[in-house]
């Protein structure tokens, strides 16, 4: 993570994000069923607070619309 200020850790680094983990995680998240990653912490990558909120936005409509698709299907 890149620090700033009072050493506080703000940014993932580029070296963090080529050093592999990132996409060790990423697969592990993509393997696990009902685990969803968004926002800067989650995915590794810097974005402003709209951005991350646009996100958690789109993940919600796409979980509940697939609930909603379920619940039709499971009622049939
Ligand atoms: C100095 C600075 C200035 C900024 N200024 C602006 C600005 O002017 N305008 C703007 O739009 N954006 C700004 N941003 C960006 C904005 O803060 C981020 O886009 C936003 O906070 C990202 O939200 P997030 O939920 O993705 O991550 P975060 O806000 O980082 O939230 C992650 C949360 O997860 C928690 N957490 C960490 N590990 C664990 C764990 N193991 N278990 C449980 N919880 C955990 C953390 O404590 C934290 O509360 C700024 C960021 C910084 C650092």
């Amino acid at each position: 993570m890149n620090t700033s200020g009072r050493g506080r850790s703000l940014l993932p680094s580029a070296a963090f994000r080529k050093c592999g983990i990132v996409q060790k995680y990423k697969a592990l998240a993509e393997a696990t069923p009902g685990v969803y990653f968004v926002g800067r912490l989650a995915t590794y990558k810097y974005y402003n607070m709209d951005q991350v909120v646009a996100q958690a936005l789109t993940i919600y409509t796409q979980l509940s619309r697939r609930e909603r698709l379920e619940t039709v299907a499971g009622g049939q």
